[in-house]
């Protein structure tokens, strides 16, 4: 049996947003805003982006100290979810607020590695844990917690262009770059997100550390001391969703100011 608990998010652009879709070579339009049908979407990539983004930013704001560069629980540091780094990232890793295994550097070529992965394969030296983030979001070869949704606009894309024509122009032309397409501001998206409670078949519980059978570190941050599904879903969901300030490209253009609320159904 799967138990869960559904909650609605509403995003409001305070701001222009702007996040590209896939141009269709009918539509006659050149740089896109993702679509579904007719309505503008915020991908379930992008807010899962956004929302990855605050666990992390939470995570190193409260539990570590940049100064001295140590954690108060070296469990809950953060993994950079990627096979490769750039140099700006490996500074975050060499100064401690992210972990990344297996990193090494061929001469002259980038930084390899990875992040949280399960099970662990041979290469790694010690057994690796789960962080946080991939707790929630989901690993290398493990489901996590959370499920995030696209977020639909109400309104077709049509209508939002002739309800906001001056500001929110089919396309902008701006100096010499080419035109684009946004979703102006004042536009309502909703989506439901999907939060598993306890899994029974697959003996997993929010807020324990889950029964992993094969070679792993596990959800050590759990382990010594789970949490409570409140206090779970308040701190690592409501309240991270609730932070989620900016969405989407152009942000030095002014672009992408939002407001989320998020209430269980
Ligand atoms: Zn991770
Ligand atoms: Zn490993």
């Amino acid at each position: 049996m799967i138990e869960q608990k559904e909650f609605e998010i509403e995003l409001t652009t305070l701001e222009p947003i702007r996040i590209g879709g896939i141009a269709s070579p009918l539509s006659g339009i050149d740089n896109p805003i993702a679509l579904v049908g007719d309505k503008p979407v915020v991908p379930g990539s992008t807010l899962k982006g956004a929302y990855r983004c605050e666990i992390e930013r939470y995570l190193i704001d409260t539990y570590f100290d940049r100064a001295a560069k140590k954690w108060t629980d070296k469990n809950l540091q953060p993994c950079i979810p990627s096979t490769k780094l750039s140099p700006d990232e490996n500074q975050l890793v060499v100064n401690g607020s992210y972990r990344f295994y297996n990193s090494f550097q061929p001469t002259g070529g980038d930084i390899k590695g990875e992040g949280c992965h399960y099970p662990c394969d041979r290469k790694c030296k010690a057994l690796h844990e789960i962080c946080p983030v991939c707790y929630f979001l989901g690993a290398n070869g493990l489901e996590g917690f959370v499920k995030v949704p696209f977020l639909y606009a109400k309104t077709a894309v049509n209508e939002l262009y002739s309800a906001n024509i001056d500001r929110a122009i089919q396309t902008v032309k701006q100096g010499t770059n080419r035109p684009y397409q946004l979703v102006p501001d004042g536009v309502k998206f909703t989506g439901t997100l999907t939060v598993i409670l306890k899994d029974t078949v697959r003996d997993r519980e929010l807020g324990k550390a889950r029964n992993l059978k094969d070679d792993t570190g596990g959800d050590a941050w759990l382990a010594g001391h789970p949490r409570s599904i409140d206090q779970i879903i308040k701190e690592f969901i409501i309240d991270r969703f609730v932070s989620i300030k900016t969405i989407g490209g152009y942000k030095s253009k002014g672009f992408g100011k939002v407001d989320i609320k998020i209430k269980p159904i």
